[in-house]
């Protein structure tokens, strides 16, 4: 097995026996990991365009673990949904975005905070009944919530994802289509599922200051969005360039390192602190 270091480490295998081992391993040290604290989100801000206020935060799993160091979700979340874990990694982040929006609250502050959905969790109708349990249980208004699924995810079965998602929606938690325009039935999920928000994926986003086809797809999938009554996010925003073109075609938010890399709980409360006062 061999580490190599990147954003975060990376685990690379070097043969299928060694790789499912490995999956094995990972998946048997999740619970200890969620106890121990080694499993925990960051938050990124989304910006309001207009107002320039962080309007609401997204949860990103992070997992440091005790042997093979920081890992990538990219690389954790795909092992846990096939190992049946990523139930239990869903409803800890969801516990600690629930807890941690109570602590800003605290300091007078209402923020957002969206929770990654994968889209296989929809058709469990369990993790269902548990998720809604949980939010129900805390004592958390709905409305402080949003949760981000994949079109991707919802592929298989809309009807079912839709459902679902109805569900948290008619509590008050809002429902954010991630990566918009990645996925293959993109008009299908658009009809079928219900709305509040839209994000244009990174690639569509990196370069649209500068090229002009991406610029027309960023430009129209807005206008689409805001005619349906849907907020756009403009993820992955990197340069001022990139951030005053999404002002120009009235995107309402906008999420990316030029703005703020994923950061810890108290460090966003420090940067709400900021904003208010000013
Ligand atoms: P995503 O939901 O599309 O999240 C955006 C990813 O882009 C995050 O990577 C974020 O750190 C990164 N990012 C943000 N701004 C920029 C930027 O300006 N430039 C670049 N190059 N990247 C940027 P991260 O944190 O590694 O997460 C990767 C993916 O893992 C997420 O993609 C999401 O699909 C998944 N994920 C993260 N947390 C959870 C979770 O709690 N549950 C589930 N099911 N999936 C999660
Ligand atoms: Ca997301
Ligand atoms: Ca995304
Ligand atoms: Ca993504």
């Amino acid at each position: 097995l061999a580490l190599t270091s990147g954003i975060g480490w990376h685990l690379h295998a070097t043969s299928d026996a060694e790789a499912a081992s490995t999956e094995l391993s990972l998946a048997s040290d999740l619970d200890d990991a969620i106890a121990t604290g080694d499993v925990y989100p960051l938050y990124q801000p989304k910006k309001n365009l207009r107002t320039g206020e962080i309007a609401s935060v997204e949860a990103l799993v992070r997992w440091n673990h005790r042997t093979h160091g920081m890992l990538r979700p990219d690389h954790f979340i795909p092992l846990l949904e096939r190992a049946g874990r990523i139930a239990s990694l869903t409803l800890h982040v969801v516990t600690c975005a629930i807890r941690d929006v109570e602590r800003w609250r605290s300091r007078g502050h209402q923020v957002t905070t969206a929770v990654n959905l994968s889209a296989t969790l929809l058709e469990s109708t369990a993790f269902i009944d548990q998720l809604e349990d949980l939010i129900r249980g805390s004592g958390v208004d709905p409305r402080l919530l949003i949760f981000e699924v994949t079109e991707s995810a919802a592929m298989h079965a809309p009807d079912v994802a839709a459902a679902a998602l109805g569900r948290f929606k008619s509590l008050g938690v809002a429902i954010s289509m991630d990566d918009y325009g990645t996925g293959q039935s993109t008009l299908t999920y658009l009809k079928k599922l219900p709305l509040d928000e839209l994000k244009i994926d990174r690639s569509f986003v990196e370069f649209a200051h500068q090229n002009r086809g991406d610029a027309v797809l960023v430009r129209s999938t807005i206008d689409l969005a805001h005619e349906l009554g849907l907020k756009v996010v403009a993820e992955g925003v990197e340069t001022e360039e990139c951030l005053k073109f999404l002002t120009s075609v009235d995107c309402d938010l906008a999420q990316g390192y030029l703005i703020s890399k994923p950061i810890d709980a108290a460090s966003i409360a420090v940067l709400l602190d900021i904003g208010a006062r000013q």
